[in-house]
């Protein structure tokens, strides 16, 4: 990505480096129930300070504080401390793929306390909570922010480094596949494979693994999904839920059904595809893709929760009917979008 192409000024990048050469203790958060791109670009930009001799902390606000299993392998965990454990005031604060200062959960209030707060992320929604802002929503990964930044600081990327940018830019792309995948995403991922990572080695760690149990919980989550070709606004939805207790039956830890949506958004007759995930103190955790038409981060963002046009979730205490209740009337095409003919029904 180059200066020109995105979408930060020239002195925001400026005070960035500024704050981040200046500061003698670098604290860095990402957003709660971490993703690839949330700890990607929070230890790739993290190690790559630590590297260059500053004392850096790494931390998520989760009350319940583990790595996701699938994000074990990536390296520089040995930045990361217990929310307990993080700076109170912060001298410097930067947050990760966090659109507002809620995502950061239990690290919120240290946000709030610290001297200056800067903020790398690519959500369209980012409320620029900060006190400098590197938010470029032209970007499809916050990785490729941070990956800008760490050149402009002179810091080399090494192989360590690369692993974690390609981990938030290859599961924010999914696998380059989807629109976000710009000439720059593909010149980016060229730049960190020159390091020698192994793109096959990732992605058998990102996507290419389970525990046998998933088997099961994946079957019955599909075959409990619904088609409603009559919802959003005509386009269909189609949906399921997975329960505790369909883990619990099997031994399966709660975030090895996050792979389940990608199965169910497959379906050609649903422009939208939602996937209700029960956690292990029974709160719900929705998630919701669109092909384009719908927007999913206004549905969301209408529920308390947020994310991308086409990918975007929410957290839910409601039962599933309840949830899909009032999820179901904001699945709504902009009114320029007309409902399509039913291929898939016959004309009376
Ligand atoms: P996923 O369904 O993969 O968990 O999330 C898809 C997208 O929606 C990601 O960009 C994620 O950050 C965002 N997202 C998921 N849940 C929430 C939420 O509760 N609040 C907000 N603001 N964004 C969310
Ligand atoms: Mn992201």
């Amino acid at each position: 990505m180059t200066a020109t192409e995105t979408a930060i000024g020239e002195p925001d990048w400026r005070r960035a480096a500024d704050l981040v050469e200046g500061a003698g203790t670098l604290a860095l958060a990402c957003h709660v129930s971490p993703d690839g791109d949330a700890l990607g670009s929070m230890l790739g930009l993290g190690l790559a300070l630590a590297r260059s001799g500053k004392k850096v902390v790494a931390s998520f606000g989760d009350r319940m504080f583990e790595v996701p299993r699938l994000l074990r392998f990536l390296p520089g965990q040995d930045l990361l401390v217990e929310p307990a454990a993080y700076p109170a005031e912060p001298e410097l604060m930067i947050t990760f793929d966090a659109s507002t200062m809620e995502r950061l959960g239990l690290l919120a209030p240290h946000a709030g306390k610290a001297g200056e707060l800067l903020v790398i992320d690519h959500h369209v929604s980012n409320t620029r909570f900060g006190t400098v802002h590197l938010v470029d929503p032209s970007a499809a990964s916050t990785t490729m922010v941070a990956e800008e930044l760490i050149h402009r600081l002179g810091l080399p990327v090494d192989r360590s480094v690369a692993t974690c940018l390609y981990t938030g830019l290859v599961t924010d792309t999914g696998s380059f596949r989807h629109s976000v995948t710009t000439p720059a995403a593909h010149a980016m991922a060229g730049r960190l494979l020159e390091t020698g990572l192994r793109p096959e080695e990732l992605a058998r760690e990102l996507w290419d693994r389970s525990p046998y149990a998933y088997l099961p919980v994946l079957g019955a989550a599909l075959g409990r999904a619904t088609l409603e070709p009559d919802a959003a606004g005509g386009h269909g939805l189609v949906w399921t839920y997975v329960t505790r207790a369909d883990r619990a039956a099997q031994g399966l830890p709660y975030d090895e059904v996050e792979g389940v949506i990608d199965v169910v958004r497959r379906v050609d007759e649903a422009e939208v595809a939602v996937v209700l995930k029960e956690d292990d103190a029974g709160g719900w955790n929705v998630s919701t893709r669109s092909k384009g038409v719908v927007d999913v981060a206004r549905a969301c963002a209408a529920l308390g929760g947020g994310g991308h046009a086409r990918a975007a979730g929410f957290s839910s205490a409601l039962a599933v009917a309840d949830t899909m209740a009032a999820l179901r009337p904001l699945l709504t095409p902009p009114p320029s979008h007309l409902p399509p003919p039913h291929p898939h029904r016959t004309e009376p």
